[in-house]
């Protein structure tokens, strides 16, 4: 166990203070010593470079960490620099006939090496039925190091260290052992996890005077790239911020759950994210009740069209044509889990200059 504020000051206390670096190998297969801490001592691991749609996916996580937590994380591609560094692996020591190891971290190395390592045996995961497609069991293997890294611990009670706890799965935590009823792992961090890292690193924006007062406890979630998971963490509004362009449809549309308009939640569109919208000094918005209005309110130049039935949110990107546009000018942009009633005061359209 580690103490989470020695840990926390571990890290701010370095020149760079709140920035925390993160690296990801990106050379070629070698074998590497990392020293585990403890009573483990060093390990020798055979590295191998993150993949690129994982360096991507990384980049993701660490960006929606920084939203929700206080600490900037900037990747840098020094290793000197690097307080994070994360590793893809193959099985090379870490598995054998019976006993596999997923990955590990090195909290402890905090205080004496300055950097935590962050390891993840990608054999293991192919082992355990990850494709390349679609890979749950390395994604919760870096979630769950990664958040080992950043202090957080197995679930456990009165000191003890149970990972495999019956009452929670990787869905209440990813901390933990267990897979869900349905046998996939979670893919991000749950609530409590946010809140268990907010604890520790203090929520975004806590060091900061509020640029607008009248924010002060409002809570922003930024949009991601593909189809993301947006979860407000607290009874606090939140602003969904879609300050990036992103493919429309399923495949770019934003999931958020806890939509909840009487709380004062809103929907904020930048025209980075809604370029159609730059030279526009209004917009309009629709609401359909069946399929047949939804189709008819595509043709009619609304701009955005909510179809609450399924909590779906169209950006209409050509008009009075037929349906929303070609996949770079409109579509599916979120998903209002829960399907709440959604009216044109929760929406925002912020105009952004382009320089
Ligand atoms: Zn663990």
């Amino acid at each position: 166990m580690i103490d989470c504020k020695t840990h926390r000051d571990d890290f701010f206390s370095r020149s760079t203070g709140q920035e925390i670096y993160y690296w990801m190998y990106s050379g070629q297969p070698q074998i590497v010593s990392i020293n585990r801490g403890g009573t483990s001592g060093s390990i020798e691991i055979e590295v191998i470079r993150v993949r690129d749609e994982d360096y991507e996916w990384a980049i993701d996580v660490f960006n929606e960490l920084d939203y929700y937590l206080e600490p900037e994380f900037i990747l840098t591609e020094d290793i000197n620099q690097a307080d994070i560094r994360l590793w893809g692996t193959t099985g090379y020591n870490l598995m054998s006939e019976t006993s596999t190891l997923f990955g590990f971290a090195t909290p402890f190395n905090a205080d004496e090496k300055g950097y935590v390592d962050v390891v993840v045996n990608v054999d293991a995961g192919i082992a355990a039925g990850d494709t390349e497609e679609f890979d749950p069991e390395n994604t919760h293997t870096a979630l769950h190091e990664i958040g080992h890294a950043l202090g957080l611990s197995h679930p456990g009670v009165n000191g003890r260290d149970l990972p495999y706890w019956e009452l929670y799965d990787s869905e209440d935590t990813i901390m933990s052992y267990n897979k869900p009823e349905d046998g996939v792992h979670a893919m991000y961090y749950s609530e409590g996890d946010i809140l268990a890292l907010r604890e520790i690193w203090g929520a975004e924006g806590d060091y900061k005077t509020p640029s607008n007062p009248g924010s002060t406890n409002r809570e922003t979630i930024y949009s991601q790239t593909g189809k993301g998971q947006l979860k407000s963490s607290s009874i606090q509004p939140t602003t969904f911020i879609f300050d990036s362009f992103d493919k429309f449809g399923k495949k770019g549309a934003d999931k958020i759950t806890k939509f909840n308009p009487d709380s004062g939640d809103s929907l904020l569109f930048t025209t980075n994210a809604l370029p159609a919208l730059i030279n526009r000094d209004e917009y309009f918005f629709g609401i359909a009740k069946n399929k047949k209005q939804l189709k008819r309110l595509s043709k009619d130049c609304n701009d955005f069209v909510y179809y609450q039935k399924k909590g779906q949110l169209y950006f209409d990107g050509n008009c009075y044509e037929k349906g929303w546009g070609r996949k770079n000018e409109g579509g599916l942009i979120a998903v209002l889990k829960g399907k709440p009633e959604l009216t044109v005061d929760q929406l925002m359209v912020e105009i952004v200059s382009v320089d």
